[in-house]
């Protein structure tokens, strides 16, 4: 059987679907890059925006209208909350919730495996089935936990995904070090990476979590890789990871991922984001960025959540102009079911919502441009991280891309770039 594999959503889903791809593999199926030649498509699916389902289904049923033989899988978080809308899509032969490579494959109608949803062997964004040019890509993934136990008011993950479940530290170590055969950079991935461990220990002291301890044992055990975090928490960032980011930066990359959300006090406390205010976030990375010689810096932010008023959107715009963001994500509020936000106040009139969106992208787009500009001529640890159309994507320490012509690299997955 043919099977092409779609990702939608953040890094944890691209991990899910690698170890998907690899279970079919396993199992005797072809992955192709085409679904032109494929019999089935496994699509994985995202919920964390109204636009990301909506392009979900547009996409399902582009994949129907280009081959009469395709059938389609969905799984992944928005299969999880199908209410029948996806199972009504042409040609969809089964929705799967969540992401176990078994049920998949029997949803498939081959023979499923056992295994738990965490994958067993190393895999990349890349991975494919064994065949004659195995492709490795410089950028593995290492997905350490899956779920998150808060109760953001505008988020479905947590309905999707379910409570924090950490991996162990020898597990982790173990797949960290098959990754390292092919790959330059290993990016921690999960749902809530900043509770990692909780859920392993009764202690309730032992917060926030051990993810300082994971690094550390990753480090020691290959050291030779650089290390990345997806997406962390700024006030979950404790002092252990501070310190690796601060004394280990081949080790660990400069650069955070922390969701903002909104500036306002106000707004977070609505949103159900108890554990920072915008004085708390400020604070933690302001003190890193003091530290650091250089930092890429991005964040999530919401524009229009339900009641926000203009100095609520000011008290965000306030916040991302003094903080030294390198480039922002920024979602126009979206009302997803069986989210509270919705009955949390009037929602904001979507041309003012619109407005205010495009106010914090065009302030984030601007610092971008300020800082890539002033990083141009730096030399920078760059990691290959793509290639096409007769270049090489380099990604540095920082999360600033480079781009080389082919014939300027010698096939080393990581070197000193010049920023241009
Ligand atoms: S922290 Fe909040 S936004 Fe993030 S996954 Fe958990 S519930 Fe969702």
């Amino acid at each position: 059987m043919n099977v092409y594999f779609h990702t939608f959503g953040c890094k944890a889903n691209q991990y899910d679907t690698a170890v998907v791809r690899q279970a079919f593999a396993d199992q005797g199926a072809t992955v192709v890059d085409d679904a032109a030649m494929a019999d089935l498509a496994v699509v994985n699916s995202c919920t964390v925006t109204h636009e990301s389902e909506a392009k979900l289904r547009r996409f399902v049923r582009r994949l129907a209208r280009q081959s009469e033989r395709l059938e389609t899988v969905v799984m992944g978080c928005a299969a999880a909350r199908d209410a029948g809308a996806i199972a009504a899509l042409p040609r969809v032969r089964a929705v799967v919730g969540g992401a176990e490579p078994a049920a998949v494959l029997r949803a498939a109608g081959m023979t499923g495996v056992g295994g738990s949803g965490f994958g067993t062997r190393a895999l990349s964004p890349g991975s494919r089935a064994p065949g004659p040019e195995p492709r490795a890509r410089s950028r593995g993934l290492l997905k350490i936990q899956d779920g998150c136990d808060e109760h953001c008011t505008f988020c479905a993950t947590t309905i999707a995904r379910g409570a924090n479940r950490s991996r162990g530290i020898p597990e982790l170590v173990e797949e960290a070090r098959a990754l390292a055969e092919h790959h330059a950079e290993i990016v921690l991935t999960g749902v809530h990476i900043g509770t990692y461990g909780r859920d392993r220990t009764t202690d309730p002291r032992r917060k926030p979590g051990d993810l300082g301890a994971l690094l550390e044992a990753l480090i020691t055990a290959v050291p030779s890789v650089r290390f990345r975090l997806s997406s962390i928490e700024a006030t979950e960032v404790d002092d252990t990871v501070a310190r690796l980011l601060i004394d280990a930066p081949r080790n660990l990359a400069a650069h955070l991922h922390a969701p903002l959300q909104s500036g306002s006090n106000r707004v977070l406390k609505r949103m159900g984001r108890h554990w920072y205010t915008a004085e708390s976030y400020r604070a933690r990375l302001e003190w890193l960025a003091a530290r650091l010689p250089v930092l890429g810096l991005g964040a999530d932010i919401i524009a229009g959540f339900p009641a926000e008023t203009d100095d609520d959107h000011r008290a965000t715009v306030a916040l991302v102009a003094a903080l030294p963001f390198t480039y922002l994500h920024v979602f126009p509020y979206s009302e997803r079911p069986g989210a509270a936000a919705a009955r949390l106040g009037a929602p904001v009139p979507p041309r003012v919502l619109h407005q205010r969106a495009l106010d914090l992208r065009r302030l984030g787009e601007a610092k971008a441009q300020r800082y890539r500009a002033g990083r141009v001529g730096q030399r920078a640890d760059g990691v290959v991280s793509g290639h096409g159309a007769g270049k090489i994507e380099v990604l540095t320490q920082d999360y600033v891309s480079v781009y080389l012509p082919t014939q300027e690299w010698d096939g080393s997955a990581r070197f000193e770039v010049t920023v241009r």
